[in-house]
């Protein structure tokens, strides 16, 4: 009996605290449009910040921005106990790596890491970019303000810091702004190197590159829809995994998109005024972005943007054409709006943190039987209360059906044919926080 109420208490916490954490609406409601278009001023106030600008100055270049970014996140670490750990991180790019690096350069990070209390080298990191262009991309000397491309990703990264920081959290959090996007992703390049390099365990990345335009080129005016890019798989598969997708599935389920689904989720559930538009690429047709190259190693990264772009206010010099005004300049950014996908970040960056982290060995069955199992290694987490099996229509883009299945490692979904649908399963912490879903790895059959 004590056992069945426990069972009971147990699963009741759960369906309630999926939503009554008060927190992720205090979080939501703390992100200060305000501050946001102060922390954008200062960085296009900073003339360029091109990567291969000044850097001695205090007042021009991306020596005086990224000075700035480092004092900023040392403010607020300096308000919460000492909770980040802020850092540069860099890495010498030599002349011509590209015809975009025409010098030798530091293509130089800046990081600050909020330590998880329980799972220190586990990481989910938000990031924005420090560096900005005009139409030659090797033109380093001109203005280019970038207040969208990206300022508005850089300060909403520091706002997340400055809101999160408030918090404790049992995964690592890491805000970072990274350089050298726009001569070659080296400064993502760099930080997924260092990370291999230092065994970081990544739960993800989300790159925020362009959060602050409502007004598309298209004409259209929208200010509740963003994007979330992510890649199908990743690039880093083996053939063997690549085949056994033929048979298996799993050619939409790769751990960058199982992050997008989380986001996606995250907040339908929180912020549901907002449109999030989950795009199945990588990024843009044939353009790129900072969360690639932590792709290209294999860990887990989707990029976050406004819904409609402008492309007369993207790497464009400064001068007005047929009256068309040129130029990436701060009075084209919504505050509010880059507020809301800021939110949209802190919100899915604590979710993730107060997680535990996810089954692993995640194994299918059922072929030729009238119901699939399941079975998986538990994480161990004496703070997770148990499991949560999801499934959807082969066609679906969102995990649509569920079940809590509670603290268990194997589980059969009766009367569910295997052969009609695409199944997961992710962990559930004692305040209702999910891991993201993982998909199953291995077929089982006995
Ligand atoms: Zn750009």
């Amino acid at each position: 009996m004590k056992k069945i109420l426990t069972c009971l208490v147990l699963l009741l916490s759960v369906l309630l605290s999926a939503q009554t954490d008060s927190r992720i609406y205090d979080i939501i409601d703390a992100i200060s449009a305000s501050r946001i278009e102060k922390d954008i001023n200062t960085l296009a106030n900073f003339g360029t910040r091109h990567t291969l600008s000044d850097t001695l100055s205090n007042t021009r270049g991306i020596g005086a921005a990224r000075r700035w970014i480092k004092s900023e996140f040392d403010n607020i670490s300096r308000d919460c106990n000492n909770c980040l750990n802020v850092f540069y991180q860099k890495d010498m790019v030599t002349k011509g790596t590209n015809q975009r690096i025409v010098k030798d350069v530091m293509v130089v990070n800046v990081v600050a890491i909020q330590k998880g209390t329980k799972y220190p080298n586990r990481y989910i990191i938000m990031s924005g970019d420090i560096d900005s262009r005009v139409t030659d991309p090797n033109n380093y000397t001109s203005d280019a303000p970038g207040a969208n491309d990206n300022a508005s990703g850089m300060a909403g990264t520091i706002e997340a810091a400055r809101i999160l920081s408030k918090y404790t959290f049992e995964n690592s959090i890491i805000y970072v702004g990274l350089s050298g996007e726009e001569q070659g992703l080296f400064g993502g390049k760099g930080l997924a190197g260092y990370a291999q390099k230092n065994n970081w365990d990544i739960i993800g990345v989300m790159n925020n590159d362009m959060i602050g335009n409502i007004k598309g080129v298209d004409g259209v005016i929208d200010n509740r829809s963003f994007r979330i890019f992510s890649e199908p798989v990743p690039p880093t598969e083996t053939e063997k995994e690549r085949k056994s997708r033929r048979f298996y599935g799993g050619e939409v389920d790769g751990i960058s998109r199982q992050l997008a689904r989380y986001v996606y989720k995250t907040t339908k559930l929180y912020m549901p005024e907002m449109n999030p538009m989950m795009i199945y690429r990588l990024d843009r047709f044939g353009r790129g972005g900072h969360h690639r190259p932590f792709n290209d190693v294999g860990f887990a990264g989707i990029r976050i943007m406004e819904a409609h772009e402008n492309y007369t206010q993207q790497h464009q010099d400064i001068r007005e054409e047929n009256t068309i005004k040129y130029g990436d300049v701060v009075e084209h950014v919504n505050f509010e709006y880059a507020a809301k996908l800021t939110a949209v970040n802190a919100i899915n960056l604590a979710s993730i943190a107060w997680s535990p982290p996810p089954p692993s060995e995640v194994k299918i069955g059922g072929i030729v039987e009238p119901s699939t199992k399941l079975k998986w290694k538990k994480n161990n987490d004496p703070n997770c209360i148990g499991y949560k099996i999801y499934w959807r229509d082969t066609t679906s883009p969102t995990w649509d059906y569920s079940r809590f299945v509670g603290d268990i490692n194997t589980f059969t979904l009766k009367g569910i044919v295997i052969d009609n649908f695409f199944f997961g399963i992710s962990s559930v912490g004692k305040d209702g926080y999910e891991s993201p879903v993982v998909f199953p790895s291995e077929v089982f059959r006995n």
